[in-house]
């Protein structure tokens, strides 16, 4: 899906000429990217979906500098694509307004101002990667528990704007949960100082919270005062085969009775998706000696020295004598859980060597979710004969990537043509459940589109309130999240020339 607009011609190229040098005097001349090729990793995402255009690829160095590109942008009617790692899945920090649009990446925001053992606090800056969150807690002997199989390159603040979800979900809760406060740049250049560090504070309304998950729209993350936790001192995983996803509710049911909150890690895959990573994955193999429709990645934690191996075994033989669980692996060294998490963690990237696959991030009411996957199972080889769903995701939330490669054999553009078919299919069975049709990745771009069809009138109508108060003249990210105003109203998506 390639968007794209005709670059400005005549009288508009000398006033870009200018807009140019206005962005070169705010954050220096080596940070204003304009080379075609130096900006293809920022217009380009991670899946290809999407590829953008932009007048160019800006790189502030500090919150005073974002805040001037900000009226920078206001004065002259261009548009900011936030960006952080640029490994979003929904096309939210892809420029598609061409000339109208800078990428703002947060690249030199790579800063941790503080780490504060004894107060549990953590302060970064928005570019600071996941990884380098984790590992700055760990040196103070502390825990920061978001974890996705992006963190390498995904930032914090792209975690916060997307409210990311990930593996620690079920035991520390997702992004939102994690964050205490918050820096943000306004559209009109003012700077929230909305760093608190404290737990409690009841002082009105939940800023913070605005900001979180509003993939860019509303406002600019420079930085943010994050939650540590006690480092895990004890773990133990498993590897099971289980029957269905009814039995892997059951296996959850079991494990929470027993082991409580150390239950850090609940994950659930077809065998379609771990075949194909077993298919296509480096350095892997599978634990167990017979193939099983469905498996579970367990985790058990604790901040104490302690032998969680009686706990998970405990749980295993009461769930074997059940009939919920058929086989399993237990990791008897670092080594062989660090397997199962490769298993786990390749299990996105492998699905784009299968052909074409069509995505669901998706989630519902626990309960639900078996009759959820035999319906939308049902329903999407109803659709496309052939096709395999290769499913897996964070089933101890609810949230399943219920995606679908194409039938062996298929034309793979000819399959992706019916992606949005495909997508009301999957979505009217979550819907029918109670559930979003966005668990973790957010809207962006990609699902835009579908929030009238999901998404609450009155809900949609504050959010585009929202979106007038805070950004009235569009410049944070236009396009992305809001649908277009309903006739009578004003649209988010006005036509801004430099
Ligand atoms: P970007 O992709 O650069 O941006 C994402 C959105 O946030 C855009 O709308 C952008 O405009 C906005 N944004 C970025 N930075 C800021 C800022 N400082 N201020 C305001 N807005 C900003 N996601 C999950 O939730 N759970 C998963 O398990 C998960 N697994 C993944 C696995 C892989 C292999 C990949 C490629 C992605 C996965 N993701 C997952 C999606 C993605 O990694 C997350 O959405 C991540 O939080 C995005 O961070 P980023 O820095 O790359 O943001
Ligand atoms: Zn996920």
């Amino acid at each position: 899906m390639t968007i794209s607009l005709t670059p400005l011609r005549g009288p508009a190229e000398a006033s870009q000429g200018l807009v140019l040098e206005r962005l070169n005097a705010i954050v220096g001349a080596r940070h204003v990217v304009t080379e075609p090729s130096d900006m293809t990793r920022h217009l380009t995402e991670w899946r290809g979906l999407y590829v953008g255009e932009a007048l160019a690829i800006v790189r502030p160095g500090s919150t005073e500098e974002v805040a001037a590109l900000m009226r920078e942008a206001a004065g002259s009617r261009l548009s900011i694509v936030p960006q952080g790692g640029n490994t979003g899945l929904v096309g939210g920090q892809i420029p598609f307004g061409g000339a109208r649009e800078i990428v703002l990446s947060t690249e030199r925001l790579r800063r941790i101002r503080d780490v504060d053992p004894a107060g549990n606090t953590l302060v970064a800056e928005a570019g600071v990667t996941l990884a380098e969150v984790q590992a700055a807690a760990e040196a103070a002997d502390r825990f920061f528990p978001l974890s996705l199989a992006a963190e390498g390159t995904c930032t914090i603040g792209g975690n916060l704007a997307t409210n990311a979800g990930g593996t620690g979900v079920i035991a520390y809760g997702n992004a939102r949960d994690l964050a205490l406060g918050l820096e943000v740049v306004l559209a009109d250049g003012r700077i929230w100082n909305g760093l608190g560090r404290l737990r409690k504070d009841n002082t009105g309304y939940d800023l913070k919270n605005l900001f979180i998950g509003s993939e860019g729209t509303l406002g600019i993350i420079t930085a943010a005062v994050l939650k540590l936790f006690p480092r895990p001192r004890s773990r133990e995983a498993a590897f099971c085969a289980v029957p269905s996803p009814a039995a892997a509710l059951a296996l959850l049911g079991m494990a929470q009775a027993e082991a409580g909150s150390s239950v850090t890690t609940f994950e659930l895959m077809a065998r379609e998706a771990l075949g194909f990573v077993l298919k296509h994955a480096p350095n892997v193999r599978d634990p167990l000696a017979e193939a099983s429709p469905w498996y579970v990645l367990l985790e058990l934690s604790s901040p104490r020295e302690e032998d969680l191996g009686i706990a998970l075994e405990s749980i295993l033989s009461a769930a074997f004598e059940a009939g919920e669980v058929t086989d399993a692996a237990l990791a008897a060294s670092l080594d062989q859980r660090q397997a199962f998490w490769r298993l786990r963690d390749a299990m996105s990237e492998v699905q784009g060597l299968e052909g074409g696959s069509i995505k669901h991030d998706v989630s519902v009411p626990l309960p639900a979710l078996p009759a959820f996957v035999a319906e939308a199972t049902r329903a999407v080889l109803r659709l496309v004969p052939g096709c395999r769903p290769a499913i897996f995701g964070h089933v101890g939330d609810g949230n399943l990537h219920f995606n679908v490669s194409q039938p062996v054999g298929a034309d793979k553009a000819d399959y992706l043509r019916g992606w949005e078919e495909m997508n009301a299919v999957v979505h009217a069975v979550v819907l029918a459940h109670g559930g979003s049709i966005s668990a973790e990745h957010g809207i962006g771009r990609l699902k835009r589109d579908l929030m009238p069809g999901a998404k609450d009138p009155v809900a949609l109508d504050l959010m585009h309130g929202l979106k007038t108060l805070l950004d009235p003249a569009s410049i944070l990210n236009p396009g992305k999240v809001l649908p277009a105003r309903p006739p009578a109203l004003p649209s988010n998506e006005g036509t801004r020339l430099p």
